[in-house]
């Protein structure tokens, strides 16, 4: 996948054409390249907010697609997929795909860097136990990833669809749940290790990001997400954006959505990266 000749870069983007641990909508299989198209839209610039050019050549990396193949583990070819662009010093950055991608790229961010704080932004904690009697349903990566002790810590921001097995879940292990209902507008967050980020784009509200299987309304703003992006004082090593289903999306609003969240997340990365 990642050729050998490559001059050290250092965002490695790589896509997952995965949505088979969808439990209700599949269609976040589709997502990557229309991200990738609306990413490098002539209709923007590629310069971050805070200033950092993504157009420069030594950006990026792009891996491009790993698609599903019949008879291999998708789970264990998405963790070698990170592994090898971490081996190259690259900094994933993964488009998705459902939210079960996150489990095992995370395992192979975790082999990298064993002090890690994971900051998820998500309607849905997908703490479930198994889901459907799947235990790696997008319904339930953040439970793989803490039952193995992955990370330092695990905070999650924008929740707002909940039952009592997921509240049981999240005291057991114990996760930072920061519930929608509770937001205030001086909301800040310090972290103490290096993070890795996760956007289920259905954390964003469904008025921003129609593009979703699961759209939960009273949910973030870009705004809320770029600012506490921007605001992330640690080094960012690796993040996806996942869950935009292209089929259910509105004026390729979500799509663009997903490609300023790229910008935003990357420059912030690059800015960090010595
Ligand atoms: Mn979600
Ligand atoms: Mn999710």
């Amino acid at each position: 996948m990642v050729d050998h000749q490559i001059p050290r870069r250092r965002i490695g983007l790589i896509g997952f054409r995965y949505d088979e641990n969808s439990s209700f909508i599949r269609g976040a299989a589709d997502a990557p390249p229309l991200i990738r198209k609306a990413f490098h839209s002539e209709g923007s610039t590629l310069w971050s907010e805070r200033g950092v050019n993504l157009g420069q050549p030594d950006s990026f990396f792009d891996a491009g697609d790993v698609f599903p193949q019949d008879g291999k583990d998708m789970i264990g070819t998405i963790e070698s997929s990170i592994t090898e662009l971490l081996s190259y010093d690259l900094s994933p950055v993964s488009l998705g795909g459902d939210h079960s991608v996150t489990y095992p790229i995370v395992r192979a961010m975790a082999k990298r860097y064993p002090e890690l704080t994971l900051l998820h932004f998500d309607a849905h904690p997908d703490l479930y136990d198994d889901f459907q009697g799947n235990r790696y349903s997008h319904a339930s990566p953040f439970a793989r990833i803490m039952e193995e002790g992955l990370v330092k810590r695990l905070i999650q921001v924008g929740i707002r669809a909940l039952n009592q097995h997921q509240r049981d879940q999240a005291a057991r292990f114990p996760v930072e749940m920061h519930e929608m209902k509770d937001w205030r507008d001086d909301f800040s967050l310090s972290f103490d290790t290096p993070v890795y980020i996760s956007v289920d784009i259905d954390g964003l509200d469904p008025a921003y990001a129609p593009g979703v299987s699961h759209p939960e309304p009273g949910g973030l703003s870009p705004r809320q997400v770029i600012n506490l992006i921007h605001r992330v004082e640690q080094p960012i090593i690796g993040a996806d954006i996942v869950e935009f289903n292209p089929r259910m999306d509105v004026n390729n609003l979500t799509a663009v959505l997903c490609a300023k969240i790229l910008k935003e997340l990357s420059g912030r990365m690059l800015e960090r990266i010595d």
